[in-house]
Order: C-alpha cells, then sequence, then structure tokens
C-alpha cells in the first residue's frame, strides 16, 4: 500500500515535472499552409515547434477549392499563414477577409522568377478570363515544380518561422539547411532522368499546364490542353488541334494528373493509341500512404513515371 502510494506520489512529480519543462517552452507555432506541398515544407523546416493546418489537401485541386468554414476557423486561430501566391489560391483573399485573421500572410513565391504562360492550346479568352485585362499571357502560378524554386521557399518559410519565433531560429535554419541538401540531391537526379531520355522524345502531355517551371528548368517539354487553370474546359478545337500533334508523332507520352478528372487524356489517348503513362502529381501531394506523400516523393514518382513511360522501362 505504503509502496503504491509512493509510485503515485513519485508518477505526479514525474508529471509535474514535465508539464514544468514543457511549459518553459512557447507553445508551438500555429501555421495555416494553403496546400499539401507547402505544409511539406513547413513541416521539414518547423519540426515539432510547429502545428501545422493544411486548407486544401491531399489530391485537392486549389485553382476551384471552396473554403469551409473549418478552414476560417483555422485561419482566424493561425499565427503564420503560408501561401503561394501568383494567383494559385483563388480562395485566398475571401478566406483572409471571411476570418478576419490577424496572421501574417506569407507567399512563399517571393524571390521567384516568374514565368508567363502562353497558351499553346487552352483559348485565349480563358487565359483573359484569369485577370490579365486582355492580354495573351499570364503568370504561370506552379513555380515550385522547380526544384531551384522549392529551395527559396524553404527560405522564406525559415525566414518567417525566424521572425515569429527567434527563439527557434537556430532550429528552423538548421533544419531548411538539412531539408535543402536533400533537396539538391533530388535535383540531381531529376537532371539525370530527363538526360537519360533521347531529345526527340522528350515532349509529354498532361492535362493542365503545371509543369512550365519544371519544363523551363529541366528541359522537358510538356504539351496541354487546359491552361494554367482548372476552371475552364478546353474547346474541342484545341483537343484536336493536340490529337493532330500527337499523331504528327511529338508527344511521346501521356499522363493524368492526381487532381484532374482524367476523361479528357482518356479521349486523348484512344484517339491517339498512345497508352496513357500513369498518374502525374502537379498541384498536391498524394494520400500519406499514397506515392507522392511529400515532394521529394512526388519528384521521384514524377520522373520514374515519365521515364518509364518514354524509355518503357
Ligand atoms: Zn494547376
Amino acid at each position: 500500500m505504503l509502496k503504491s502510494i509512493h509510485a503515485a506520489l513519485a508518477m505526479s512529480v514525474i508529471t509535474l515535472t514535465a508539464l514544468g519543462a514543457s511549459s518553459a517552452f512557447a507553445a508551438p507555432l500555429k501555421v495555416v499552409a494553403s496546400f499539401t506541398v507547402i505544409a511539406d515544407f513547413a513541416k521539414n523546416v518547423g519540426g515539432d515547434r510547429i502545428d501545422v493546418t493544411t486548407i486544401v489537401g491531399p489530391d485537392g485541386d486549389a485553382h476551384v477549392y471552396e473554403p469551409s468554414p473549418a478552414d476560417a476557423v483555422a485561419m482566424a486561430k493561425a499565427d503564420i499563414v503560408l501561401v503561394n501566391g501568383l494567383h494559385f489560391e483563388g480562395f485566398l483573399q475571401r478566406l483572409v477577409d471571411a476570418s478576419a485573421t490577424k496572421a501574417s500572410i506569407i507567399t512563399l513565391t517571393k524571390g521567384v522568377t516568374p514565368i508567363d504562360f502562353k497558351p499553346e492550346f487552352a483559348d485565349a479568352d480563358a487565359a483573359e478570363g484569369a485577370g490579365t485585362g486582355g492580354g495573351k499571357t499570364v503568370t504561370d502560378p506552379h513555380a515550385f515544380q522547380s526544384i531551384a524554386n522549392a529551395r527559396i521557399y524553404v527560405k522564406n518559410i525559415a525566414d518567417a518561422f525566424c521572425a515569429a519565433d527567434a527563439e527557434g531560429c537556430v532550429s528552423y535554419q538548421t533544419n531548411a539547411a538539412a531539408y535543402t541538401k536533400k533537396l539538391d540531391a533530388v535535383e540531381g537526379e531529376v537532371k539525370a532522368a530527363i538526360a537519360s531520355i533521347p531529345e526527340s522524345k522528350r515532349v509529354v502531355i498532361t492535362s493542365h499546364d503545371a509543369f512550365g517551371y519544371f519544363e523551363h528548368a529541366y528541359g522537358l517539354t510538356f504539351l496541354a490542353p487546359q491552361g494554367i487553370s482548372t476552371d475552364s474546359e478546353p474547346s474541342a478545337a484545341d483537343v484536336a488541334k493536340l490529337v493532330t500533334q500527337v499523331k504528327l508523332d511529338k508527344a511521346a507520352a501521356i499522363f493524368v494528373e492526381n487532381i484532374t478528372n482524367p476523361r479528357l487524356i482518356e479521349q486523348i489517348a484512344s484517339e491517339t493509341g498512345i497508352k496513357v503513362g500513369g498518374t502525374l502529381y502537379s498541384d498536391a501531394l498524394s494520400q500519406p500512404d499514397g506515392p507522392a506523400a511529400t515532394y521529394i516523393d512526388m519528384m521521384h514518382n514524377n520522373i520514374r513515371q515519365i521515364k518509364g513511360a518514354i524509355l518503357g522501362s
């Protein structure tokens, strides 16, 4: 009996000590990430000093996402909100307004060199509708598809966390440096994978133009019937034009994307006789048990799918 009382007392001393120790640290930073890629970067930089809530989840489409009341609650409670910017998150301003959040909104493409998108197949009217005021070019928001840009996102996240939590700054910078080294290694693998594909075969088809930065950085050409957003359907003429291009042997492989309906790609595949090569992860990561649960896994998956479809390996 006495022994068990001692044990109970010892337990409560341990509990109190643990509580005392944890209260010596600041509570975790409450971070909202607009979508899964940013959430993954934030976890790699923040570790257990942060709590991350993701607005557009796995396989979600940020272009057409409709925020929920729970998103507004998370925004209202946040210390920091991390967003892509370049009009990727069409829902963002409505959500900021609805939540009346006092959080700092950090745009992670700050410092990225934006790429203009010139519609090749997608309707010029659709591009105008995306807010160019009548011009035919719009800024491509998918900057995270270049690993060089991912390094900029990671640096911007570390800077934002340091500004909000000076005590954790060394930890954030150490984590960011370690993760950046991993990104460097993956970039080497991507370049080697593309180099192994004959130049004449470096043209592939996806449903929407999410890979402009990948194309620019690594030299693989992507054709897409839909423009840089998924919010409009391509015209029959655009699809016919793409089918003609494919029949002229201009594309070596065709892929569906995790965030878009595969119907259009399946139609193009059946009209051209090219087999669908697999799924590329464009604007969102997969579920945790899927093939692209992290940004690095996404890059690995995409180059494996592309190489496999083109080279048949
Ligand atoms: Zn997109």
